[in-house]
């Protein structure tokens, strides 16, 4: 069985063409603007939409843990340490505010989901594994992968930040196609301080895996006060140069999207890096992307 936070249909930011992305759980890095908590734990957990919540009550009625409970004011207050995953608020609430942060699945039952599109996957389209870090569960991303082959998917992509051994990719790439590939820093030290690992074994995988001949989709998170200097990207840049197999290099400039999942699912809120300028943006996208 593998975990699964989310499952996306009719995606057309994850790869070319029309995809179904597949969102797995757990990942091996901590990058301080993360906009997918979801996937940064292994473990299922509770998740609490305040803004769906209508204060019924119901679920502080239910719970045997105490897990919630209304302040004098009436505010919702949610302990996510007590939680036991019972599962009975979550039954029970009426509008939809509580829910568990994914499930599992088998690859015989993620395949046919992911089946579901097949007449859709023109034009390079197909399915999209991503994270979290897809490849931290690399078996079950195998079996999946290979029967989605089976039923006819054209396309299958890793999207990857790449922190994983060597042996992982080993294992998937019969069944892959073409892998989406974050590179956040050059430098050691501030990919250590920006991600909370070394980016050593991450560039080394990208040289290797271009030897292997797969189409390669290069992602860079420009992050205002992180690497959105120009000798970062020009570095990075020159990494990338001699890879053979890159097919694009695409800058994703810093947003705020995931920033109210944080207080879902009761983790602290990540600091604000704020917008990127839009002529640091186009001086770096000169960079990457010359001519
Ligand atoms: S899932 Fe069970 S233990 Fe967790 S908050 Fe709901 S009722 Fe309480
Ligand atoms: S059961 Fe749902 S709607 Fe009712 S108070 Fe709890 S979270 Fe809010």
């Amino acid at each position: 069985m593998g975990h699964v936070f989310h499952i996306q249909r009719f995606s057309l930011h994850d790869g070319p063409g029309i995809r179904t992305t597949v969102f797995f759980m757990g990942c091996s890095l901590r990058c301080r603007w993360c906009h997918n908590p979801e996937g940064l734990r292994w473990e299922i957990a509770l998740q609490y939409d305040s803004k769906k919540c209508v204060s019924c009550g119901l679920c502080a009625a239910l719970c045997p843990n105490g897990v919630h409970r209304f302040s004098e004011g009436g505010v919702h207050l949610v302990d996510f340490t007590r939680c036991s995953l019972c599962g009975q608020c979550i039954r029970a609430c009426p509008s939809g505010a509580l829910l568990y942060s994914g499930r599992d699945y088998s690859p015989e039952e993620l395949a046919a989901l992911c089946s579901r599109d097949l007449p859709y996957y023109r034009n390079g389209g197909g399915v999209t594994f991503s994270g979290g870090e897809a490849l931290l569960q690399a078996s079950f991303l195998r079996e999946t992968a290979q029967l989605c082959k089976q039923r006819g998917v054209p396309a299958i992509i890793v999207d990857t930040a790449g922190n994983v051994p060597w042996s992982a990719f080993e294992q998937v790439l019969p069944w892959v196609d073409a892998f989406l590939y974050d590179v956040k820093a050059y430098h050691e030290d501030l990919h250590r301080s920006a991600t909370g690992a070394s980016n050593l074994e991450i560039l080394e995988n990208l040289k290797r895996l271009d030897q292997t001949g797969k189409d390669l989709y290069i992602r860079i998170p420009v992050i205002p006060t992180v690497n959105d200097r120009t000798e970062e990207i020009r570095a990075i840049a020159g990494f990338l140069q001699p890879l053979t197999h890159v097919r694009q290099i695409r800058l994703i400039p810093y947003h705020t999207l995931g920033r109210s999942k944080y207080a879902a699912l009761g983790l602290p809120e990540p600091p604000n890096f704020g917008a990127v300028d839009e002529s640091t943006l186009a001086l770096l996208e000169a960079i990457v992307n010359p001519g």
